[in-house]
């Protein structure tokens, strides 16, 4: 799928990205009239509340909490869990890596050596 493309959360046509408003269905995308800022809506009779990681640790204190139908700062609890994860795996792959050369810095410094005389040496012909 096109990565500057989305789903209207209503109609479910496919819309850009930044558009304010669904062409389609003419729903209110962003709030303010902004494109920066996304206003993630609750589908049917659930709050957003509910999957919100800002009400899971107790921190929102807007006033529309815990009912909140629309809000800007809705950040999803699964969504959020999924990028964590994501980049521990990220972190462990770079430690991984680190502790490698770490181990093997003997070898690497060999064969550092042996390209740089391979190197003078092709120069040399
Ligand atoms: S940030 Fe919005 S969705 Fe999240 S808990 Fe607060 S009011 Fe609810
Ligand atoms: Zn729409």
């Amino acid at each position: 799928m096109d990565i500057t493309k989305t789903t209207c959360p209503r109609c479910h046509q496919p819309i850009d990205k930044q558009a304010i408003t669904c062409p389609y269905c003419h729903v209110q995308l962003k709030a303010y009239g902004h494109p920066g800022i996304t206003l993630h809506r609750a589908s049917g009779d659930q709050y957003l509340c509910d999957s919100c990681i800002y009400h899971a640790d107790d921190s929102c204190n807007f006033p529309q909490r815990p009912y909140a139908k629309e809000c800007t700062l809705y950040q999803n609890i699964e969504e959020r869990e999924l990028e964590l994860q994501q980049l521990r795996e990220a972190n462990s792959f770079l430690n991984t890596v680190k502790n490698w050369i770490r181990r093997n810095q003997p070898l690497l410094l060999m064969l550092t050596l042996l390209l740089v005389c391979l190197i003078i040496a092709m120069l040399q012909l």
